[in-house]
C-alpha cells in the first residue's frame, strides 16, 4: 500500500505534510505517522520511522520536495519507530539529524554507519532554534512525556505543534480529531501508562499556553486542528493521572502461576 501525503498546511512558501500509510492489513507493529516540512524549498522530516517503511517514506518525501534538498531530519526521541531507519535516511540525504543529547551514543546501535555519524547532533536538555531555508523551528523540550530525553517541534508559520507520542492514539481508523470526548477513550490507556508523570505533563500544559497553536499533530493517531479542540487537548492532559503517578504499588515481586 503505498504512503498518502495529506496537507496540514500550506501558503505559498510553506507546506506541511501527513505521510499516512494507515493500512488495517498490517497490525503488528504499531502504526507511525512521518511528518514532513517544507519552506522555500528545504524539508524536515520529523520521526521518519522503521525499516518496514522506510523506501516508502524515503520516495514520497523525495516527491513532496519536488527536487528540493532535505535539510533536517528530526529524532523526538530514541524508539525504533522513530529512530531505526537513520541509517537509511543520512545515507540517501545530506541532512543532519537532531536527537536529544542523551540519545547520541545509544542511537549508534540501531546500525548508523560511521561514515555517516558525524551528521546525527544533539539537542540540549533545554531545547534550541533551527533555521529551516528562513524558517524558523522551537525544537522544545518535552522531557518524560514520554522519554525521559524527549522533544517536540513547534512550527510558528503553519502553528502546528508537533507533539511527538503526547497525544497519541495508535489504534485510530481516522485522520482528524472530530469527537474529542470519544477520542480521549482511545489516547488514555496509552497516555496512563507510557506518559512518565503528571508534574511532566502540567510542565508541558504551562509551556505551550504561550504558542499560538491551531493544531496539534502527532507521531500515532489523529491531528487536532482549531484552537477549541488544542484547548480541549491541553486541559485533559493538565488533568491526567499518569505514569508513576499510580503505578507504584505495581513494584512488587510477581506471584509465581499456582
Ligand atoms: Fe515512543
Amino acid at each position: 500500500m503505498a504512503i498518502k501525503a495529506h496537507v496540514l498546511f500550506e501558503n505559498d512558501n510553506h507546506k506541511n505534510y501527513l505521510l499516512d500509510d494507515w493500512n488495517l492489513e498490517q497490525r503488528l507493529a504499531v502504526h507511525a505517522n512521518q511528518h514532513l516540512i517544507i519552506h522555500n524549498g528545504a524539508g524536515m522530516i520529523l520521526d521518519p520511522g522503521g525499516h518496514k517503511i522506510f523506501s516508502k517514506a524515503f520516495a514520497e518525501t523525495s516527491v513532496c520536495l519536488h527536487g528540493g534538498k532535505l535539510k533536517y531530519i528530526f529524532l523526538s526521541h530514541q524508539d525504533p519507530d522513530v529512530v531505526a531507519a537513520l541509517n537509511g535516511w543520512l545515507m540517501m540525504s545530506d541532512a543532519v539529524a537532531y536527537a536529544s543529547a542523551l540519545w547520541m551514543r545509544f542511537i549508534p546501535h540501531f546500525g548508523v554507519d560511521s561514515k555517516v555519524l558525524d551528521r546525527l547532533k544533539p539537542i540540549p536538555d533545554e531545547g534550541m532554534y533551527l533555521d529551516l531555508n528562513g524558517a524558523e523551528l522551537m525544537l522544545l523540550p518535552a522531557h518524560f512525556l514520554h522519554s525521559c530525553g524527549n522533544f517536540q517541534v513547534y512550527d510558528p508559520l503553519s502553528k502546528i505543534l508537533y507533539s511527538g507520542d503526547l497525544g497519541a492514539a495508535p489504534e485510530r481508523e481516522y485522520l482528524q480529531v472530530e469527537d474529542f470526548a470519544a477520542h480521549a477513550k482511545l489516547m488514555a490507556g496509552f497516555h496512563r501508562r507510557y506518559m512518565v508523570s503528571s508534574i511532566a505533563m502540567r510542565a508541558w500544559v504551562n509551556m505551550v499556553k504561550d504558542l499560538d497553536i491551531e493544531t496539534i499533530a502527532p507521531q500515532h493517531g489523529a491531528w487536532f486542528k482549531g484552537k477549541d479542540m488544542v484547548h480541549q487537548f491541553v486541559d485533559w492532559c493538565g488533568t491526567l493521572e499518569c505514569g508513576i503517578d499510580w503505578m507504584v504499588d505495581k513494584y512488587r515481586i510477581p506471584d509465581r502461576p499456582l
